[in-house]
This record gives structure tokens, C-alpha cells and sequence, in this order.
């Protein structure tokens, strides 16, 4: 039985008028259209990953864009972008529908709190990052993804953020001072990381912030196997996304250094961040941590 499944990933930052009961009408037209996956909702918007049938899916993005911000409709969700990729159904097992204080965990503190519809980075479509490219123009980018997600695959010259984890936001403008002056750009998967931490850097004085509109996975799409090396990081069951068949493996084993995109654990079960661990070592991982605080944390029993 050969059925077209189709993955979407889709955000917008907009005020939510009643957070709860939209969070029961995701459930339920989900449940009805059969789609599986994670959507977040706050008081500031919304953020999703679902997986379903092709024509399920068009008909959950038709109901979605029925909503334009009049009374009942929980807000203006008329112009949400759905990036679609082709996909084989397996991606979730469950579909979790929550109510969050942020739709993306920053750590930002309330003084520090922005709103991206007040401050963020100049949103750059893939086309003109392509064309920065190619005519060598001047600019540094900064990735605000997770190290490991870095790790498996970037932008060929970005930067690491720095983050472990996108709680760690706050503590990252120090790590970049030195292109503070500069024409920086942000990029993330598929955007929604990027409006708060455009957003952030402004904030912190960086002159001049631009974001890649729609993230690494639409530049891919269109430019496939170009100015990125290895694969894009995804945070659901199929771990990685690649867009072609010729491109260069990059990720390492954090135990052997051979090329992998395998992803374990730490051992740790307080942290159990992601970590490469290539098919030789993965027989061992129970003993593989992503660091000496880890190790030391699960030898001794407490929690960090
Ligand atoms: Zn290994
Ligand atoms: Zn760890």
C-alpha cells in the first residue's frame, strides 16, 4: 500500500486569544484529519510539526488559514507558512498538543523577554542569502541551533552559537562580540528559533541583524547540496534530512571520530542530550556521556 504522507513545519508569532481552548481544537481537528506530531501553544503564538495523509494535510492548513483574527477564530493565523516536505508516515507515534508560556524555551529572563513582532532581524528570503553568497558579499552567520545539531550539518563559514540547548539564549552575545559591528546573519531549521534570537542580539546592541525567512530546510530545498555541509538536524523520528544524494557526511563520533549521523544519548538520565555515536561504539552507549559533569553526576547517583 503506497499512500503520499506529507511533513509540515509551521510557527507564527501572533497573540492567541484563548490559549486552552485552541490547544482542544488542534486535538480535535488532528485527531478527525488523522495527523500526528507536536504543536505548541502560548499567549504569543503558535509552533508545529505535523505528519499526516497529503490531502489531510491541505485540508488542516485550509481550516488554519480560515482563521484571520476576528472573534472566535483565536487569532490571525490567515498567512501561516507551511513548510511541507514529502515524508513516509513514520515521523511521530503520538500527537501532543500542549499549552506553553513560550512556543520556543529561551531562558530569556522578564526583563529580558522580547516580542519579535516589536524587535527582531531583517528577514532574508533563501534567494537573497544566495545571492550574498555568490557576490561575496561581507557577513558572518551565526547558527542558533543546539552544538549538535551543528554538528551533523551547517552552513559552510557559520558559526556555532554556542548553545547546548536554546535555554542557554542569554549567555551567547558575549561569545560574539567581535562581529557586533558587522553584517551578521541568524539561522536556524526552519526559522521560528530565529525571531527571538535576531531579536536578542538587536538587543544587545549588534547594528546590523538579518534572519534567514523559513530556516537552513527551505534554503535546502531549493539549493540542494549547495553552501551546506552534511545533513540538517530534525526533531522527530527520522533524526536528519538531507535534500540530495551527493553531499559530504560531516558529524563525528564523540567516541571514535569516525563520519556519522547517528544519534545516541548521553548516558546520563538527567541530561540524555544528543550526541553522535557511530554504529561500532552505539553497543556501548550506556557508558557515553557528553561530558566528564555527566559522568561524574551518574557515578555518583544525584542529579545535577
Ligand atoms: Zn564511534
Ligand atoms: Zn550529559
Amino acid at each position: 500500500m503506497s499512500q503520499n504522507f506529507e511533513l509540515i513545519i509551521f510557527y507564527k508569532y501572533t497573540p492567541v486569544s484563548d490559549v486552552e481552548r485552541f490547544v482542544v481544537w488542534q486535538k480535535k481537528h488532528c485527531a478527525e484529519l488523522g495527523l500526528l506530531g507536536r504543536i505548541l501553544i502560548a499567549k504569543e503564538g503558535i509552533n508545529g510539526t505535523v505528519e499526516g495523509l497529503v490531502e489531510n494535510i491541505r485540508e488542516y492548513e485550509r481550516r488554519m488559514h480560515t482563521f484571520d483574527g476576528k472573534p472566535g477564530t483565536f487569532g490571525d493565523f490567515s498567512d501561516v507558512w507551511f513548510k511541507g516536505s514529502p515524508s513516509n508516515g513514520g515521523a511521530f507515534e503520538k500527537l501532543k498538543v500542549k499549552a506553553r508560556t513560550e512556543i520556543v524555551a529561551t531562558g530569556l529572563s522578564d526583563e529580558e523577554e522580547l516580542d519579535p513582532n516589536q524587535i527582531t532581524g531583517t528577514h532574508i528570503e533563501a534567494e537573497e542569502l544566495k545571492q550574498w553568497i555568490e557576490r561575496g558579499e561581507e557577513f558572518e552567520i551565526i547558527d542558533m541551533r543546539n552544538d549538535y545539531e551543528h554538528a551533523v550539518g551547517h552552513f559552510s563559514g557559520s558559526r556555532d552559537s554556542g548553545m547546548k540547548n536554546f535555554r542557554d539564549l542569554p549567555n551567547i552575545a558575549s561569545l560574539h562580540e567581535d562581529i557586533k559591528e558587522k553584517k551578521v546573519l541568524t539561522v536556524c531549521t526552519y526559522g521560528v528559533r530565529c525571531e527571538k534570537a535576531s531579536g536578542y542580539l538587536k538587543q544587545k546592541g549588534f547594528k546590523n541583524v538579518y534572519q534567514l525567512h523559513g530556516g537552513i530546510g527551505t534554503y535546502m530545498k531549493k539549493y540542494p547540496g549547495q553552501d551546506f555541509l552534511g545533513s540538517l538536524y530534525v526533531f522527530d523520528d527520522r533524526m536528519t534530512e538531507q535534500f540530495t544524494d551527493h553531499y559530504q557526511k560531516i558529524g563525528t563520533c564523540v567516541v571514535c571520530a569516525a563520519t556519522s549521523e547517528r544519534f545516541g544519548n548521553c548516558a546520563w538520565s538527567d541530561c540524555h542530550k544528543q550526541l553522535i555515536i557511530c554504529e561500532a561504539c552505539a553497543p556501548n552507549k550506556t557508558t557515553i556521556y557528553c561530558g566528564k559533569d555527566c559522568e561524574l553526576s551518574h557515578m555518583k547517583g544525584v542529579a545535577k
